[in-house]
């Protein structure tokens, strides 16, 4: 392997090693295996190309101070699949083959989880689609489970960085009771157009209100969003967004370091509220906001004063990432160390 310059990684595709597969044929998962091979050989009429038979994850794998490799909460991941799965009537890959699976793909990759100094770490892309050819509209009755890994840098490669944001209300990235609440490729796709604009105007995101009556806070493309007031951490009850698992951890973290956590519907007028906001996700952890622009309606929320992220996000942000890299102790069983 080419030497790799740890802490410049960004976030993208560096080939590892191995990927790791498993064929849902004829009513059963077949046994993992490794393949080398960065391809995919698949039918043409296959229902993941035209249908949007497709679902993924991310998560990532930490390698401690101690040596040892930390996998952050897969067993959630596994589920919230099993979730996205079930959303677009793909057959659910079971909860301890993907476990093997991911530990499979860590180990046969390990030269590639980066140093516990870099700050960087290994991400993980569990994948499932339908293969088989199906030209109506239906489900396919094969599928391909594939995990593949890549080291991926720190998120901040110069502190923790708020970003501006922005409400397009022109766009909606899922109806109310579509496929929001699940991690599959219709979303991104239907996101593309406004988040495109958003770079284009120099926001670092989209910050979706709820597609029926645009009044309350959905989430941020791919990340949700949470505000913080009045020593409370405040996050949007949706139906029409991905349950992250970060803020999922993020709450119990705000609970543990004496906040009241509130998860309820979020006006968009209660933006002016809060003391800080941030974006939440695997890739990020905390992504701070810097400003929210409500573009059609002229308004701007402000948070950071100085540039800098406020003081409980960087805490909460602080925490999460000790827990991750095997610092702080792990009381919530959130950890699967690679053995
Ligand atoms: C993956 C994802 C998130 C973040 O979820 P995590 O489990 O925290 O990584 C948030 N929103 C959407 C739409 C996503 O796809």
């Amino acid at each position: 392997m080419d030497t790799i310059n740890w802490s410049d990684l960004s976030f993208g595709y560096i080939k590892t090693d191995y990927n790791v597969r498993s064929y849902f044929k004829n009513g059963q998962w077949s046994k993992p295996v490794a393949e080398t091979s960065e391809y995919l050989d698949i039918h043409m009429a296959a229902t993941c190309l035209h249908y949007g038979q497709e679902a993924f994850e991310g998560m990532k794998a930490f390698r401690g101070k101690d040596g040892k490799i930390r996998v952050f909460r897969m067993r959630n991941n596994a589920e919230r699949l099993q979730s996205s799965c079930r959303g677009i009537l793909m057959q659910e890959a079971p909860i301890e083959l993907f476990e093997e699976m991911v530990m499979m793909a860590i180990k046969k990759n390990e030269r590639f989880v980066p140093p516990y100094e870099s700050g960087a770490s290994l991400y993980i892309r569990p994948l499932l689609i339908g293969t088989s050819a199906q030209v109506g509209v239906s489900p396919a009755n094969e599928y391909t489970f594939i995990i593949f890994v890549t080291p991926v840098g720190p998120y901040f490669k110069e502190g923790f960085k708020p970003t501006p944001m922005v409400i397009l209300r022109e766009y909606d990235r899922a109806a109310p009771q579509g496929t929001g609440t699940f991690k599959v490729g219709g979303n991104y796709a239907a996101s593309l157009t406004a988040g495109d604009k958003a770079k284009k105007l120099g926001y670092s995101a989209v910050l979706y209100l709820d597609a029926r009556e645009k009044k309350y806070i959905d989430e941020c493309g791919p990340a949700n969003f949470f505000g913080i007031k009045d020593n409370t951490y405040i996050t949007p009850k949706s139906e029409s967004i991905l349950p992250s698992i970060t803020n999922k951890s993020l709450m119990q973290l705000a609970e543990d370091i004496g906040l009241k956590v509130e998860r309820r519907q979020v006006p968009v007028e209660e933006l002016s509220t809060f003391e800080e906001a941030g974006a939440c996700g695997t890739a990020a952890v905390i992504s701070p906001i810097l400003r929210i622009d409500d573009l059609s309606e002229n308004k701007t929320y402000q948070y950071c004063k100085d540039g800098k992220a406020g003081p409980i996000s960087e805490k909460l942000y602080n925490k999460l990432r000790s827990i991750q890299y095997g610092d702080e102790a792990d009381t919530h069983g959130w950890v699967t160390i690679v053995e």
